[in-house]
């Protein structure tokens, strides 16, 4: 019998990376309840598309082993440091998420087994095929890496079609759109691009393993309402980083 049903969306799994700092809102440090609430509603309406969802949720917010080796500390316990403000924003996102009723499960790089689960790579994939959110925390559980690495790496362990970059800007521009009024936005760009012009799409390090892996990388605005399910059906303004 020939499936008639239709495909309302190209994407069948999916990463979602944020920075830690797209949770704290106005306030400059921290979370931001609403602002986590607002995200979550995000994801729940991918998540309604039947979009199997992994997300990956930075710690920038919290603390970033860079700047705690800028004031004295070692670079490893700093970027430890790091990974566990990474496992206080993947708990936050849990809570928002189960307040919409959407099962998740933290999962965690360094294993704390009375907070979350360990990362076991086929039990992450059995959460998934049964729609389950997974929250991979902890980063890659290695010091001098990034979330971004981090969400980069998950993203093809769980074979996720395209990471979603989400950010405060419809996507890739030539230089700050902050800044300067005829910054340009690009609608495709290749990996190679985005490393040569340091277009700060991600480090250098999750570029090059998505280019390897040929992994595209959709940027995105997480500000613009509805934004993160529009470009899912096809709609809205992003930037495709592609091979
Ligand atoms: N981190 C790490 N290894 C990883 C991922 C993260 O050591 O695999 C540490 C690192 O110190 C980093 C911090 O966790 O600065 C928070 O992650 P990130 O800076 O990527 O957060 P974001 O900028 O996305 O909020």
């Amino acid at each position: 019998m020939i499936d008639q049903s239709p495909s309302p969306v190209a994407y069948k799994r999916v990463m979602l990376k944020i920075s830690g700092e797209a949770l704290m809102g106005d306030q400059g440090f921290g979370l931001n309840p609403p602002t986590v609430a607002r995200i979550a509603q995000e994801v729940k309406s991918v998540h309604d598309l039947g979009v199997e969802i992994c997300m990956v949720i930075g710690g920038g917010n919290i603390f970033r082993g860079l700047q705690g080796s800028a004031q004295g500390m070692e670079r490893t316990t700093a970027d430890y440091m790091g990974m566990l403000a990474t496992v206080m924003n993947a708990l936050a996102m849990q809570a928002a998420l189960e307040a919409l009723s959407i099962h998740t499960r933290v999962i965690s790089a360094i294993p704390m087994d009375q907070v979350c689960e360990p990362y076991i790579r086929r039990r992450a994939v059995r959460h998934l095929e049964k729609k389950r959110v997974c929250i991979f925390a902890a980063g890659t559980g290695n010091p001098y890496f990034t979330t971004d690495t981090a969400a980069t790496l998950r993203a093809n362990e769980m074979a996720c079609q395209a990471i979603f970059k989400g950010t405060k800007v419809d996507g890739v521009y030539d230089k700050d759109p902050a800044k300067f009024a005829d910054a340009r936005r690009y609608d495709k760009v290749s990996y190679d691009e985005v490393l040569q012009k340091h277009l700060g799409v991600m480090d250098a390090s999750a570029i090059a393993l998505a280019r390897d892996n040929h992994l595209p990388i959709i940027v995105f605005s997480l500000d613009e309402p509805g934004g993160f399910c529009g470009i899912l059906r096809g709609e809205g303004t992003y930037t495709h980083v592609h091979g």
